[in-house]
């Protein structure tokens, strides 16, 4: 069955077919719940199809519950002016954090910026320089150091040891219960980003 353009159904499951210079089939829900699929330039459809049928329960699932959080968290979309004011609110609360731990976990971090960011809360780059993403505002104070204590801890440790974890738990103890918030609350802030 055949939509608009690229648009096609398999077992009652409409997706978008995206084709271009890639080797394998990848499934990306959108954040509407929507189903788009990138597939190789010339791989048949029928190919693509195959994959999807054997996946169809996991995409179906997937898809499901990123519409249901869509629609539950529309009301609640930030405007331009809402992001303006998160960033303005970080840039004075992130540094105040980073200062107080810093000095704790026993590092100098470099530039502190604040972003909107899709995917990521925070970001350590090799020469210190520290990411944070403006939604951390939306979350709770706690939550907010979580991540400020795990970037910093990460001028210490580039990694994700247990030498690292360690160093977080030293300085917050609490750091697993705000992590574990983060991972179930976080997608529904980033739907009201508009991501
Ligand atoms: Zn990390």
């Amino acid at each position: 069955m055949t939509g608009n353009d690229n648009t096609y159904s398999v077992r009652g499951l409409s997706y978008t077919l995206i084709r271009s210079k890639r080797r394998s089939v990848a499934v990306k829900i959108m954040s509407d719940g929507g189903v788009e699929v990138r597939a190789p330039l010339l791989m048949p459809r029928t190919t693509v199809e195959v994959f999807l049928i054997r996946n169809i329960g996991k995409i179906r699932e997937a898809s499901r519950k990123r519409a249901l959080l869509y629609e539950e968290n529309r009301e609640g979309l930030l405007s331009e002016a809402d992001i303006r004011e998160l960033v303005k609110k970080a840039k004075k609360v992130i540094p105040e954090k980073c200062c107080f731990y810093a000095e704790r976990i026993g590092v100098r971090p470099g530039r502190i910026a604040i972003r909107k960011q899709k995917t990521r809360w925070g970001s350590c780059s090799s020469k210190h320089n520290l990411n944070f993403n403006c939604l951390l505002m939306l979350t709770p104070d706690e939550v907010i150091d979580s991540v400020v204590v795990h970037e910093l801890c990460h001028i210490k440790e580039m990694n994700h040891s247990k030498r690292f974890y360690d160093e977080i738990l030293r300085v917050f103890p609490d750091y697993r219960r705000c992590d574990k918030w983060l991972k179930e609350n976080g997608p529904a802030i980033l739907v009201r980003a508009g991501f």
